[in-house]
């Protein structure tokens, strides 16, 4: 593009995502706006652990620039504040994409949390932090060198375009990115030292790189008349107090101020994870956090170890109080745990560190171990970190079950991660079991409060062998559902699981100490019955009933692939059960709106169901005894199509043809309202069961 000699500005324009976001940024009231500061140190702080990996496997990467630091430097004279580090840099095209024209999935979401109320502090967990320099800025100017391009100069005021221009003749980096804020005018209290200080020390403390502040010093400098200027500075105390004798004796003075400046060091660099627990205050973990996470809020948990023996290393991992916004977003690999090998950052996206389910978890792992050059391709069959896995999976379960010590705490970790906890137990076999203790559920006896599986075990009633479940979409689908009537009314608890990934988990987890886990809702049921009495009785029953179960099946076909005599209801007249092995309603209805799946798998997989009918229900009842007169007869069979509708609908499932179903209730409505049927003209096209269903005064009686 540009060429040497003359070097031109390009103008792009800013992607409209982040145009929106700039003016929001710009325009909007926020008293907050100091957040700023730890947005760009951060970024450098990022941009420094980009090139020291690099320089692990190609010291020559350091070339350009030997030292790794970050530099501030406030210039009162020309109202900006610049923020420099010697990390990677950008090349020409990083700078148009990252600066401006590819928008971060975190865009779009962090407008429309500031909309909702969000705080813009919250700019860096959605990875649009650089933007932040707007609140305080007019103006930005990003100078900036990567190794493998030239040196560069983005520039903007916002207002819908940027420029990137050749740094010709500029002051050279050597490597890395310069950032300089033309600062508003009621924002010049950045230019301060103490502001800075303060700031740094507030949100940037434990950045593991030397932050530098370029200070200015005056000192008042006394010289006498005749003497020559001589450093006193140099010789430290010891000649003090002969001075003072001296000064007293010339009083003889002559005042000057001496302006210098000086690079002072800001921050303390000492890993905090290297300290001993015992010392470090809840306060330090929390900022600890903060600048971690880029969390608001401080983290809910934390857990400090180390590990030692034939492997050793020291981590400490923290529980937020929230979900992040993209907890489950597949495009993104997430993974909060920063992985140090003595002391020096290696990456943050290390996968083999921490299974998936746990990705919610911050914190870092410094181990003593590994081979500083280590290669992603070696750490995915690497030994030592598997060692590491394991154990920070164990110390994760640990944490949780200190939080659930306490019940608030417990409440808003589980709202937030309950669904990862569910996928522990689907994915990690082996703490399985340690994962179901985590586990809490509403339950038929568990009123407003969750309940634990272990709390359940105890108020097992005497002689009950098994843990009873029901699935469903809410607690509100299944509360009453048919299903719980038999068991309700035994006293038997109910275990209501309503998130979609419970029927996931539960298919894993299969028992609970030992108890085997049983759905309400599938074939597997068996309540023992109390007496021999009231087993004649069933029996009699059930001989009774064995021709109207096989009438039912008839006319139902293959909507249905057995009928038989329910033990699980009391007043319902019919329900569905699937398969023990099969898919229940509720995976049904999970599978449906997936909307990618395969639909061939429906066919195979989806529920076989059983319809189980109630023989003390008095519809069951009267339909026995019509079927017993002639089996043919059409009201039969028009309410046993109804009555598998209606109970499709009760046992979770959804209709395929809800048209037809609800012709057969107008048609009812019609008959209980004695309007005669041919005056309807919107049903001439009726389905055809009910067209010759004539018998009206019959459906009536039922009704
Ligand atoms: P995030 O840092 O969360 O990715 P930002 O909006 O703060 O989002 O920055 C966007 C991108 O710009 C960064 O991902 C990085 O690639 C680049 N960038 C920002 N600041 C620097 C810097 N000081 N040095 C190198 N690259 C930087």
């Amino acid at each position: 593009m540009a060429d040497a000699q003359m070097a031109e500005a390009e103008t792009f324009a800013f992607q409209a995502e982040i145009n929106q976001l700039l003016s929001l940024i710009i325009n909007t009231f926020y008293s907050n706006k100091e957040i700023f500061l730890r947005e760009l140190i951060s970024n450098s702080s990022d941009a420094l652990d980009k090139i020291r990996f690099e320089s692990l496997t190609d010291k020559s990467k350091l070339d350009g620039q030997p030292e790794l630091f970050i530099r501030l430097v406030p210039d009162k004279v020309n109202k900006t504040l610049s923020i420099i580090d010697s990390g990677i840099g950008m090349t020409k095209a990083d700078l148009v994409n990252n600066l401006g024209t590819i928008a971060r999935s975190g865009t779009k979401e962090f407008m429309e949390a500031l909309q909702a109320g969000a705080d813009v502090s919250m700019i860096g967990q959605f990875g649009v932090g650089f933007y932040s320099a707007y609140l305080v800025a007019e103006k930005v100017i990003v100078t900036t060198k990567h190794n493998d391009d030239e040196q560069y100069i983005w520039e903007s005021q916002a207002g819908g375009s940027f420029t990137v221009t050749r740094d010709v003749d500029g002051e050279q980096l050597g490597r890395g990115t310069k950032i300089t804020l033309f600062l508003k005018e009621d924002q010049l209290e950045y230019l301060e030292e103490r502001k800075i200080k303060d700031l740094v020390k507030k949100h940037s403390e434990f950045i593991s790189y030397p932050i530098y502040l370029w200070t200015e010093k005056t000192t008042e400098k006394e010289i006498s008349d005749d003497e020559d200027d001589e450093p006193k500075k140099e010789h430290e105390g010891d000649v003090e107090e002969v001075d003072e004798e001296k000064e007293k004796e010339k009083g003889k003075k002559k005042k000057i101020k001496e302006v210098s400046h000086e690079w002072q060091l800001i921050n303390k660099q000492k890993p905090i994870w290297l300290r001993k627990s015992e010392e470090i205050t809840k306060d330090e973990y929390a900022s600890f956090y903060k600048s971690l996470t880029n969390d608001w809020e401080d983290h809910l948990a934390v857990k400090h170890f180390s590990v030692e023996g034939q492997l050793e290393f020291k981590a400490i991992l923290f529980v937020p109080k929230r979900a992040p916004f993209d907890l489950f977003d597949t495009r993104k690999k997430m993974n909060n745990i920063k992985l140090y090998v003595r002391r020096v950052f290696i990456m943050d996206n290390c996968e083999e560190i921490i299974p998936e389910y746990l990705s919610f978890v911050k914190g870092v792992v410094d181990s003593d171990d590994l081979p500083l050059n280590i290669s992603r391709e070696m750490l995915q069959q690497n030994k030592i970190l598997k060692v590491i896995r394991k154990n920070l999976v164990k110390k994760c379960i640990e944490m949780f079950n200190e939080i659930a010590e306490n019940k608030d705490d417990y409440n808003k970790f589980y709202e937030a991660f309950s669904k990862n906890l569910k996928l522990g137990i689907h994915e990690d076999s082996q703490n399985r079991s340690k994962l179901a203790d985590l586990l809490r559920y509403y339950s038929t006896k568990s009123g407003d409060e969750l309940t634990s599986l272990k709390d359940y075990v105890t108020r097992m009633k005497e002689g009950q062998k098994d843990i009873y479940y029901i699935t469903g979409e809410s607690k509100k689908a299944v509360e009453n559902s048919p299903f719980l009537e038999r068991l309700k009314k035994k006293g038997y608890e109910v275990i209501y699981m309503v998130d979609a990934i419970d029927e996931y988990a539960v298919g894993q987890l299969k028992e609970y100490e030992g108890k085997k886990l049983v759905s309400a809702t599938k074939e597997g049921l068996k309540l023992e019955d109390e007496t021999e009495e009231e087993k004649k009785k069933k029996e009699e029953k059930k001989q009774s009933f064995e021709s109207l179960c096989k009438v039912i099946k008839d006319i139902l076909g293959d909507r249905v692939e057995k009928v038989v005599i329910s033990d699980r209801i009391v007043d319902s007249p019919c329900v569905l059960v699937t398969g023990e092995y099969g898919w229940t309603a509720n995976m049904e209805r999970i599978m449906k709106a997936q909307a990618l799946r395969d639909s061939s798998m429906g066919s195979y997989m989806s529920s076989k169901k059983t319809m189980e009918i109630n023989p003390d229900n008095g519809i069951v009842e009267e339909l026995r005894k019509r079927a017993e007169v002639d089996k043919n007869d059409k009201s039969v069979k028009d309410l046993v199509l109804l009555l598998f509708e209606t109970a499709l609908l009760t046992s979770g499932f959804s209709l395929d043809d809800p048209n037809t179903f609800a012709s057969r209730i107008h048609r009812m409505l019609k008959l209980g309202l004695s309007i005669d049927e041919d005056e309807g003209g919107e049903d001439a096209d009726m389905p055809a069961l009910e067209e010759d269903a004539t018998e009206e005064s019959k459906m009536e009686e039922v009704d």
